[in-house]
């Protein structure tokens, strides 16, 4: 046994300190990023903000309707098949990602839809990256799909995303247990403070011409401010996106004074016991839940949402004088403003 004691930290534990800045309107600042992807050299450019492949939010609405900002949406792996060749083979299919597991059923899907419509974006997607056997089929998919931006995570670990980034991935997703409908550091003891794992995979990342998404644990638009300030190329976010007309599930009404108003909708773990009865029609005996079911307030449109994480990080953009988004992480300096993390379980 062997216990690391220098401070790991979540998003919660810092503030980003101002800077002086010449920058004097939010106008002023572009919070669009372009990037380069190592394995492919093709280009992409965007605010780089990715709806997370739950069935809740990763929806073709939220692809559409994220879309129009120039934000991506990881779709969730339960769409039929061919509703997926035909959204790929439209407009919007640019702005999505192809989500997969790792069963050969998850990599035929991918061939198959891939081989009727252009696949450009991958997302290859467990809850442990750490098993050697992903790194195999990371590299199986970069070879079946040469032309094809690879996502794939997720780990939390410098020598991991490394691994990752040399077995074909282009972007790394770093993340165990921050979702807000995660459980996994309750009932598996696992896990790693959200900012340092996206600080210390970034550099990892970022030395092999790599890049990263920051995945889960982002409540406010500070958190993904704060995200981008660790060095995250991307930012992932389930919770934060949930609750609108674009996301799958029903709303809950209630009638208040007489009128019928919207109130709420189901939000839940991709691990939770309610995607698991959905999907494979209940948890297997030799697994635990490791996630939860929650409702969120409805919040209509997803437009206003988006517009408010933009702005906040156009905001903070000009408190630290950075007029690119790829400037900010070389602008921040964190604060510590807690003495040590206590509250472990993120969600
Ligand atoms: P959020 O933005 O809600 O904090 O986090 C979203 C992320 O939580 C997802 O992208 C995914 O990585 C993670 N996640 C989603 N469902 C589950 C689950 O049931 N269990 C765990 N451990 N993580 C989950």
């Amino acid at each position: 046994m062997r216990i690391e004691t220098d401070v790991k930290l979540d998003f919660k534990d810092v503030l980003i300190r101002p800077k002086r800045s010449t920058l004097n309107t939010r106008s002023a600042v572009d919070v669009n990023r372009v990037f380069r992807f190592l394995h492919t050299g093709s280009e992409w450019k965007g605010f780089p903000l990715i709806a997370a492949n739950m069935d809740v939010t990763g929806t073709l609405a939220m692809a559409r309707a994220l879309g129009k900002h120039g934000a991506l949406t990881a779709l969730h792996k339960h769409y039929p098949e061919r509703e997926l060749a035909e959204f790929f083979a439209g407009a919007d299919g640019a702005h999505a990602f192809y989500s997969l597991g790792t069963t050969a059923a998850d990599l035929k899907k991918l061939a198959a839809v891939a081989k009727a419509a252009p696949v450009r974006l991958i997302c290859l997607d467990v809850a442990n990256g750490y098993a050697e056997k992903f790194l195999d089929i990371v590299k199986a998919v970069r070879d079946a799909h040469p032309e094809a931006v690879i996502m794939a995570g997720n780990v939390v670990t410098g020598d991991m995303t490394e691994a990752l980034v040399i077995a074909g991935a282009d972007i790394v997703k770093i993340g165990i247990g921050p979702g807000s409908v995660c459980t996994t550091r309750r009932v598996t003891g696992v896990g790693y403070p959200q900012l340092s794992a996206i600080i210390e995979c970034a550099d990892a990342a970022h030395g092999l011409k790599g890049l990263v998404c920051a995945d889960g644990g982002c409540t406010v638009p500070g958190d993904v401010a704060k995200a981008y300030g660790a060095g995250a190329d991307f930012v992932m976010l389930g919770g934060m996106l949930a609750g609108h007309d674009e996301c799958a599930g029903e709303i809950r009404w209630e009638t208040r004074d007489g009128e019928k108003v919207a109130v709420g909708m189901a939000f839940y773990g991709m691990s939770s016991e309610t995607a698991m009865k959905k999907h494979a029609g209940g948890v297997a005996h030799y697994r635990a839940a490791e996630g939860k079911t929650v409702e969120t307030p409805y919040r209509g449109p997803v437009e206003a949402t988006i517009s408010e994480i933009m702005g906040g990080v156009r905001s903070m953009m000009t408190y630290i004088g950075a007029a690119h988004l790829k400037e900010v992480s070389k602008r921040t300096t964190f604060v510590r403003v807690t003495a040590q993390t206590n509250d472990v379980f993120g969600g």
